[in-house]
């Protein structure tokens, strides 16, 4: 990696980067030339994928127009929900910005195709927090568990490996659909690789074939050159702001898979009868397809600077997670920062280097869905979008702060250097 030229460093100590802590970031990036390059070539690959699915699809300029009141023949929803089948390799997507969020997209999946006197299985351990409430593994109106839903959990074993022999117990007939959440979210169990992924897949269903097996997708969207689509996922699940919404759709959901499965959710969405035909896009079809175009660059760039503070944590002796070494399958960046005042002062860092919002101060709150206090720190475009640079951790011991996003890497190489920096003001000894 090239030296920074004079006038950059100027800047940077112009945005109160000090030079310590700039000469520490130019050190450790000096050494990640090599996985920046293989970032880039996946991202390459990914762009090709995305593109050629546009081709295919002949999306032009009518795509872009907005429809209203019940959205009939809204040709550019239906095209784009084609663009995503095709990039992800499955018979069918729901790509809407009714669906509010990944947590309502995973709902929707999952009441969707199941039944009252289903099980649901998760044979990767506990799920995402928020899903709990949608499972019923917290008592929560309206959980999968008060619709008659049974939920069965496997933990992954101490070595992060799938526990196979008790995954086989599991199953019994009644079990309709396995979850499988690809990151890590807010655990510290390692993130799943699509190889990985697929291994599980073709064991679930050599166990039971009928079985529906989901993926939760969100986080990991062009990282890897296949999805969990192309190892046997039936369905892959996720949010539109983050990944593969490229930063600019504005909200929004998307469920990729067998036509069945797809269509359970669309019915699930909107009503039996009317499925997927209603569902104006309001005007966000061209954000949806320029967020899209984007996405595989805008993933690289945040993957990098996952790497980039991985890497400088790292070096200044705090446990991150995964290390800086590690193969990386999503873009999200834990690191421990062992006590609440370094966790508010990371956060403070990314908010004051954010485009957006940069004067304020990120104060813990009780979010929705969430069982502790959190701390967020987001400056961005689009409120909550977590591909934008964003940083946030729940307040319980070891003050893990959980670091994603960027849409352009020199941002999030600024973050960075920011969260340092306030670390260092707040007493942190370089
Ligand atoms: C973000 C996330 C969700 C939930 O998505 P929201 O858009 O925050 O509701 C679910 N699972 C994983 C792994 C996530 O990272």
């Amino acid at each position: 990696m090239k030296q920074l030229d004079e006038r950059t460093r100027q800047m940077y100590e112009d945005c109160g980067i000090s030079p310590q802590v700039l000469a520490l970031g130019e050190e450790v990036l000096a050494e990640l030339s090599p996985r920046f390059a293989r970032i880039d070539e996946i991202a390459e690959y990914n762009q090709l994928k995305v593109l050629a699915s546009m081709r295919k699809n002949r999306v032009s300029e009518t795509h872009f127009a907005a429809t209203t009141g019940y959205g009939y023949n809204d040709d550019g929803r239906d095209t784009l929900e084609k663009v995503y089948a095709d990039t992800f390799h499955t018979e069918d997507a729901l790509v809407r910005s009714q669906i509010t969020c990944g947590t309502h997209a995973l709902n929707l999946a999952l009441s969707s195709n199941l039944r009252p006197g289903d099980e649901l299985l998760s044979p990767v351990g506990r799920p995402y927090d928020t899903l709990e409430e949608v499972i019923g593994i917290r008592e929560s109106m309206g959980s999968l568990k008060e619709y008659g839903i049974s939920y069965r959990q496997v933990d992954l074993l101490p070595d992060g490996s799938f526990d196979y022999e008790n995954i086989a117990k599991a199953i019994t007939p009644r079990t309709k659909l396995a979850t499988i959440q690809r990151s890590k979210g807010y655990a510290s169990r390692p993130t799943l690789s699509v190889e990985q992924i697929g291994e599980l897949i073709a064991f679930l269903k050599k166990c039971k074939p009928d079985l529906i097996c989901m993926v939760d997708n969100c986080y990991g969207e062009f990282v890897q050159t296949k999805e969990p689509s192309d190892v046997g996922a039936d369905m892959i699940v996720g949010s539109l702001i983050k990944n593969p919404g490229g930063g600019l759709a504005p909200a929004g959901g998307y469920i990729c898979g067998r036509r069945t499965c797809v269509e359970q959710a669309a019915r699930r969405l909107t009503s039996p009868g009317l499925g997927r035909e209603v569902g104006a896009s309001l005007g966000t079809n061209p954000a949806f397809y320029q967020g899209f175009f984007l996405a595989p660059t805008v993933t690289a760039g945040a993957e990098k600077g996952a790497i980039f503070a991985a890497s400088l944590y790292e070096r200044l002796g705090f446990s991150v997670h995964p290390s800086a070494a590690t193969p990386r399958y999503d873009i999200i960046q834990a690191i421990n920062l062992d006590t609440p005042e370094r966790l508010k002062a990371f956060c403070l860092g990314i908010q004051s280097a954010a485009p957006v919002d940069s004067y304020v101060t990120p104060e813990p709150w009780a979010m929705p869905g969430y069982d502790d206090e959190v701390i967020m720190a987001a400056g961005a475009f689009v409120q909550g979008s977590s591909i934008e640079l964003s940083a946030d951790g729940p307040l319980r011991p070891p003050y893990t702060v959980f670091f994603q996003g960027g849409i352009t890497w020199y941002h999030a190489k600024y973050g960075i250097l920011m969260s340092l920096q306030k670390l260092v003001d707040a007493g942190f000894k370089l």
